[in-house]
């Protein structure tokens, strides 16, 4: 067997589910041994029952106590237990396994492992997996069993049997990396790191085989990065934009004055645009810092000296939302630029018409999506391209983008606050701005990490700032079992806070599962106020800009990565209005309140993910959702910025030593976007 061998040749692998594997991007063997776990299941010790917490996957040993029930309706029979210990007692249900009625017939101590769930005002054990007799759990206790992403009918089992066959039959013995960099860095070989990713026999063997995973990932993405900058450096300006009087007295009309940072960033783009050399450059600013003002002042002198410049961003939303307000502003302020919107979902006619508009320059300003760097665009005279939240563009779609113009300037934008030395590192052919500081008019975010008792009163504020004109978003806890189980999760709240809220309110939901159209659809009734309640996964897009919006509620905040929650806290605190972020946490851990306490001291996004760190260890984090930031498939430019350095100095060893192994380096491939 090698790796391009089909996943078909593998045993208990027929036609239906070649297909499912196809979609999760798995046709090959090789695919599927680099499909990593996205977390791990870890076996811990049993709890006593009374410790069950809410919200967290527990185990629990005790005795069969009372009689097996099955109620339900036909087709959702439900299995009722009671376990007990000497701490108390638990009712356990299962969905569809009437059958457990007999199997468990025998009574006696049971072991189970499962989710603790709140149903009506009882903790109730969800759907848990059974070890019966007890011993049995005892082999599992403490190792750790990969958890998969996985599609509607493919099961983690199944991929856990795939993988275990593809490693038995595989031929594995080629390295792929220098033996020099291997042995310097101390890395694991590559067939060791495969196996560690996928069946890791403890942490420690798990930390070996990422961490050599990590270091490939990175260097690879730095050489792609090395490559793309000797082929750009020091190019001759062909767009010299002079300041124009027109920005100027816009920028003075603004209903507000632009922060001293913006003002800074604002001179050296401006600067960077007359000079000589074309303009490369990063503007960074924390969320809500102002960055789409900057750009917008950029796309205007574009304009006004006779060029087109165009803005790209990473969703349909956040494109329109550009447009919306750029048009909105030009309006307002009497600027006769003539700016289109350009996004993949509009029909074939309004994408004609914007062409048209793009192709005779009469546009512009051209704002959209991924449809902007698309072979039917033709640019007129295409002088600034600026990409929006650049942390979700690959180098390759800036790399496109770039040559639709002869040579362009480029701005790229990005939240994400990341250290200087790392920045070099991660977009080396760029110059690098920082927007240090938030309007002055913004209010800090007032937060609150609270446990589950305290949801009434949660749904109790969130309907009085409702009723003082104010949106609130909830953000749902996560089901790491499959996106279709929690797209139903999160369904099923957004019912029953509609039920607690009571009919005046709207609440609307958002998930991974919907089609863009639909996404759209509700961020748009959203952004108009029409709903004032938004559950959503983490799907909630990054740059979504509702200042109206002033409260959010993060159900089962344990669970994400306090970097990640930063992010998603970003989504309020943008107006005028005092904000409000509720973490709420379900488990009662003193450790878990002072990992989540870390966001009330700061607002450095970087700072909060090092000292998440901190407390936690490096072997403590998988399971745990990353930063997101750059699309890495296994590699997190917070958790692993030691690795990123390595990886760096590794590839200016090898150029400097014009290596052979640099000839034998496989294309880049870019690992396809993920939501964080
Ligand atoms: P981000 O940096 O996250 O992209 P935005 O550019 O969306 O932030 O700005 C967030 C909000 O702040 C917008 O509603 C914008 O109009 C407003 N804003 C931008 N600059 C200032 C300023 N100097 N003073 C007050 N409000 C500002
Ligand atoms: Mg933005």
């Amino acid at each position: 067997m090698i790796e391009s061998t089909k996943i078909k040749e593998l045993k208990g692998i027929g036609e239906k589910t070649e297909k499912l594997f196809h979609k999760i991007g798995v046709d090959t063997v090789g695919d599927l041994i680099r499909y990593y776990p996205r977390g791990y299941d870890v076996y811990e010790e049993a709890v006593p029952i009374s410790e069950a917490a809410e919200g967290r996957v527990v185990t629990v040993t005790g005795a069969v106590y009372g009689r097996i029930q099955v109620g339900g309706s036909p087709r959702m029979q439900v299995t009722t237990l009671h376990v007990k210990d000497i701490t108390g007692t638990l009712r356990v249900i299962w969905f569809r396994m009437p059958f457990l009625r007999t199997t468990l017939s025998g009574g006696g101590v049971i072991t189970l492992r499962g989710r603790i769930v709140r149903k009506k005002d009882a903790l109730v054990m969800e759907h848990p997996e059974i070890f019966y007799p007890p011993e049995k759990y005892e082999e599992k206790l403490h190792t750790l069993q990969p958890v998969y992403g996985l599609t509607a009918g493919l099961t983690n089992n199944a991929v856990v049997k795939a993988v275990r066959q593809a490693f038995d039959n595989l031929n594995l013995s080629r390295e792929t990396l220098p033996e020099e960099i291997r042995l310097r860095y101390g890395l694991a070989e590559y067939n060791y790191a495969l196996r560690g990713i996928h069946f890791p026999e403890d942490k420690e063997v798990f930390c070996h085989a990422r961490n050599r995973l990590v270091f490939e990932e990175f260097l690879e993405f730095i050489l792609a990065l090395r490559k793309l900058k000797s082929g750009s450096e020091k190019l001759c300006n062909e767009y010299v934009m002079e300041p124009r009087p027109e920005v100027e007295r816009f920028v003075a009309e603004l209903p507000f004055a632009l922060t001293g940072a913006q003002e800074k960033v604002w001179r050296e783009i401006s600067d960077d645009l007359a000079s000589d050399t074309v303009m490369s450059r990063l503007v960074q600013g924390d969320v809500g810092s102002g960055k789409t003002i900057v750009a917008v002042l950029a796309l205007m002198t574009a304009a006004l000296n006779g060029y087109q410049g165009a803005m790209m961003a990473p969703t349909e939303v956040l494109a329109r939302q550009h447009y919306e307000s750029i048009t909105k502003l030009f309006e307002e302020h009497g600027i006769a630029v003539k700016t289109v919107l350009l996004t993949g979902s509009m029909t074939a006619k309004e994408k004609r018409k914007a062409y048209d508009r793009i192709e005779c320059g009469l546009a512009k300003i051209i704002v959209g999506t991924h449809a902007l760097i698309q072979g039917a665009v033709n640019y007129d005279n295409l002088g600034l391209v600026i990409t929006d939240e650049q942390h979700r563009f690959g180098v390759r779609q800036r790399e496109t983008f770039a040559e639709k113009g002869g040579a362009p300037h480029v701005l790229v934008m990005s939240a994400t606050p990341i250290p200087r030395t790392l920045a070099i590192i991660l977009y080396g052919d760029l110059d690098i701005s920082v927007i240090d500081e938030l309007p002055a008019n913004r209010l800090p975010i007032k937060n609150c990490v609270v446990d589950t008792g305290y949801r009434k009163t949660a749904y109790a504020f969130m309907k009085k700032q409702i009723a003082e004109g104010r949106q609130c978003y909830v953000i749902c806890p996560m089901v790491e079992e499959s996106e279709s189980l929690e797209a139903e999760n999160v369904t099923d709240y957004a019912a029953s806070l509609q039920e607690e809220l009571g009919g005046e309110i709207a609440v609307d939901f958002l998930h991974g599962k919907m089609r863009q159209k639909e996404k759209d659809a509700i961020m748009d009734r959203f952004s108009r106020r029409e709903s004032q309640v938004l559950v959503s996964t983490t799907v909630i897009e990054v740059g979504i800009d509702v200042p109206n919006a002033a409260v959010m509620l993060i159900e089962n905040a344990e669970r994400f990565g306090l970097a990640q929650l930063h992010q998603l806290r970003g989504r309020v605190g943008r107006g005028k209005h005092q904000s409000y972020c509720i973490f709420m946490s379900g488990s009662k851990a003193k450790e878990t309140r002072e990992r989540l306490e870390i966001l009330n001291k700061t607002n450095d996004g970087f700072k909060i993910a090092s000292e998440d760190l901190k407390l936690r260890g490096p072997g403590d984090l998988f399971g745990i959702r990353q930063s997101g930031l750059m699309n890495f498939k296994i590699a997190d430019v917070y958790q692993d910025a030691k690795i990123l350095k390595q990886a760096n100095e590794a590839a200016d060893w090898l150029i400097e030593n014009n290596h052979e192994w640099l000839k034998k380096l496989p294309k880049y491939e870019e690992p396809s976007s993920v939501i964080i």
